[in-house]
């Protein structure tokens, strides 16, 4: 595979991080995951624009301009010659000798890369068993950072409980998913965490809010509790990867008598339709 290390475009092998780049050593860098549908960039200036307030709350230097950044994903895609796929990258605060305080001098180091994932691999439409577990990360969640150890830990318990997805919670209220948000249903009423320190926004989650607007679905942005979760009449949670995934289980508990919910199917099919349109636009 060809991938992008700064404005260069090299074979994987030839990719070379200093092991003194403060990404590797403090996790302190920024990151994007952007869907490809048909060799397309999805959602492209939403994710351009989280990107750069990302950049912005961590005082991080973007080291190219969105319009030339942009040029070059498009060429690590043609490059890699993705059809349906993922383009990945980060920028981290660059090499400098370790202390805590940002280097005066140092450029940002930008890397990507970009694989194939196929829809049909990617969704879930039959739905996933997720846990509950209790959200130990940082009190800026808004921004998405390399620092990923909660997420990780949190996703590794799930998958050590027979389960795909972590749902987690501070206290008694629900915030995301370790990789994804979380929307539950309630007398056909929509309900995610408002878009706060405590989660990110999802640019998936966007989308979501979006398609429910023109499908006339009511939506509520507000704190939901562990109880409104485990009784509510449908659970789906939402990423880049895996567009709308029903939850049917959480824990012990069936949601929905464990099949995917009425609102979720029709906010699938309406993504369905977008991707059909993008794709063949
Ligand atoms: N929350 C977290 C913690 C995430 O890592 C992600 C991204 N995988 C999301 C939500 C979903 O964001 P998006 O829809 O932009 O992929």
């Amino acid at each position: 595979p060809t991938i992008l290390y700064q404005d260069q475009f090299l074979s994987r092998d030839q990719g070379k991080v200093d092991m003194e780049d403060r990404g590797y050593q403090f996790g302190d860098g920024i990151y994007e995951a952007i869907r490809v549908y048909g060799g397309r960039l999805f959602l492209l200036d939403l994710h351009m624009k989280r990107l750069e307030r990302s950049a912005r709350e961590l005082r991080l230097q973007l080291p190219y301009s969105i319009d030339h950044l942009t040029d070059n994903l498009r060429t690590l895609i043609a490059k890699n010659q993705i059809d349906d796929g993922l383009v990945y990258f980060q920028i981290t605060r660059g090499a400098a000798p370790r202390q805590h305080l940002f280097p005066e001098e140092t450029e940002s180091v930008l890397t990507g890369s970009a694989i194939s994932l196929s829809r049909e691999d990617a969704l879930r439409p039959d739905g996933i068993k997720a846990s509950l577990i209790d959200d130990i990360r940082w009190l800026r969640c808004d921004i998405k950072t390399l620092n990923l150890l909660g997420n990780v830990l949190a996703k590794q318990k799930a998958h050590e409980q027979g389960s795909e997805e972590a749902i987690l919670h501070r206290g008694d209220t629900v915030t995301e998913g370790s990789s994804c948000n979380v929307f539950i249903v309630k007398e056909g009423r929509l309900i995610t965490h408002p878009a706060d320190h405590f989660i990110l926004n999802g640019i998936t989650r966007l989308f979501v809010l979006d398609l429910a607007e023109r499908l006339d679905i009511p939506v509520q942005e507000r704190l939901f509790s562990t109880e409104e979760l485990l009784s509510a009449d449908e659970v789906f949670i939402t990423s880049t990867g895996a567009e709308v995934k029903p939850v049917v289980q959480i824990g012990d508990q069936l949601i929905a008598g464990g099949r995917p919910g009425v609102i979720a199917g029709r906010l699938m099919d309406a993504f369905d339709k977008e991707v059909t349109r993008i794709r063949t636009a």
